[in-house]
């Protein structure tokens, strides 16, 4: 049941059919360059896309613009300690920017980081230092529909043998991600975490929390690991996070804001590195790149992300849209994570080949069907890997309502009802960086079916 009501509207509009066709012409098949206007539902990332509260709007008129020692700072240190159990905070403008602080203090060069599965802008800042950047995933990470209820967990096993390889000592740090981003935001159990920790002792390295979705993540452990069955979700979050040394931190998703980020940690010498590190790139070490009104809302947001109505009607919304869709036979990822819905579209659409992107044949038809918006993340934005035809649908936080999500759900049907006639695509201009090409890259239809 949504526990809110709307206080402020934007008006949204459903494009004719030849309009969309014609919009996904103009952007060359791809849904990164169509106009957000041209959009009706906007599933493209749950990244600063999601609405803030009343007490957030208000929040941000206190915000105290002082370039050093806000009280806007001292809010966030605050409920920073509070939510999360970390004394010292170093802001950054959002969650990259946090891990260029951190990574850039505690990596050199020939290093090896562990994680469950690094999130991209990670494995690209582990990379920056020269560093290398393993994953760990347990093995039903990757079963696309299998019961497991903490799919997202580390691999302490597989932990065990890179360290045998490469030398306890070239490994300083292991990021454990909550949720999984990369893994379909699948959960991590506080077991799991704890194995975390006693490894970290073992190998002598920094326990990194990636926290950016640390609620979503404590909802799941409260409603599936049996020790937590009878406590808050704030209870859940502050027991797994103090596992950790540090975590680093987006705004942009449990922080409920737009734009911002930080670092946290307890250690007082790991703080005063960060913090140069921060002054260099981010700014001075009470803003960080922020406004300290955008830092007054964080502080703000920390707080409403682990309440219990918010979080419930959050994670159960992403789960209302997926079980719709896989009742009616559609490949959906299973269980349903915390932030998004992820559909196999080469099981969707098995008669097109990876060469041809079904992921983004699949995306563009859902455009064309209902002016949904979604990413591809397959063939086409991970050219010669051999990860399977996924695409996202991720769920920005308190900004769509049932009807919405309604609309999506028909929508996706009605693509699968004439999945048949759809055919694939080719690229026919993308930038000289392939990695990066699915933001910017023209396709054309093959026109064959
Ligand atoms: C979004 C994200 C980041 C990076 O944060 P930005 O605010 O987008 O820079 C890092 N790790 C994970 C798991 C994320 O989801």
């Amino acid at each position: 049941m949504t526990t809110y009501k709307s206080k402020m509207v934007e008006p949204i509009h459903l494009p004719a059919r030849e309009e969309r066709a014609a919009n996904l012409e103009d952007a060359g098949y791809n849904l990164f360059n169509l106009d957000a206007d041209d959009v009706f539902v906007d599933l493209l990332t749950d990244s600063g896309t999601g609405t803030m509260s009343a007490e957030q709007w208000a929040a941000m008129i206190r915000g105290d613009e002082a370039y050093a020692g806000s009280s806007s700072f001292r809010k966030l240190e605050d409920a920073v300690a509070e939510v999360m159990g970390f004394d010292h905070v170093v802001p950054a403008h959002q969650g990259r920017g946090a891990e260029n602080v951190l990574y850039g203090t505690i990596l050199e060069e020939g290093d090896v980081v562990l994680n469950n599965t690094h999130f991209d802008t990670t494995r690209a800042h582990v990379a920056n230092q020269g560093a290398e950047a393993v994953d760990c995933p347990v093995p039903e990470a990757s079963e696309f529909d299998s019961e497991g209820e903490f799919k997202g967990n580390f691999s302490v096993d597989e932990a065990r043998r890179v360290v045998d390889e490469v030398g306890a000592e070239n490994v300083p740090a292991v990021i454990l991600t909550i949720t999984n981003n990369s893994a379909a935001g699948q959960p991590v159990s506080v077991e799991n975490t704890r194995a975390v920790r006693e490894f970290c002792d073992e190998i002598d390295a920094t326990f990194v929390l990636d926290a950016c979705r640390f609620a979503e993540n404590a909802y799941f452990v409260r409603n599936r690991e049996q020790e937590f069955a009878d406590a808050t979700v704030a209870e859940v979050a502050r027991e797994q996070l103090s596992y950790a040394d540090v975590a680093v931190m987006s705004g942009k998703k449990d922080g409920l804001v737009n734009i911002g980020g930080f670092v946290a940690c307890r250690d007082e010498t790991l703080y005063e590195h960060a913090k140069q590190r921060g002054i260099l790139y981010e700014g001075f070490s009470t803003y960080g790149g922020m406004s300290g009104r955008d830092i007054e809302a964080m502080a703000v947001g920390l707080r409403e992300a682990v309440e219990e109505d918010y979080i419930a009607d959050r994670v159960e919304q992403v789960r209302f849209l997926g079980e719709r869709m896989a009742e009616q036979g559609i490949p959906v990822f299973q269980p349903v994570g915390g932030h998004a819905v992820y559909l196999d579209a080469g099981e969707f659409l098995p008669h097109i080949p990876a060469e041809e992107f079904p992921g983004q044949a699949l995306a563009v038809e859902i455009y064309r069907e209902g002016g949904v918006r979604c990413v591809e993340l397959g063939s086409f934005a991970f050219p010669d890997s051999d990860r399977p035809e996924l695409i996202r649908m991720a769920v920005p936080r308190r900004m769509y309502h049932k009807e919405h999500i309604e609309h999506v759900v028909e929508t996706v049907a009605a693509v699968w009802d004439r999945r048949e006639e759809i055919g694939g695509y080719e690229v026919v201009d993308e930038p000289p960086m392939k990695e990066i090409r699915h933001f910017s890259a023209e396709l054309a239809p093959l026109g064959r079916v």
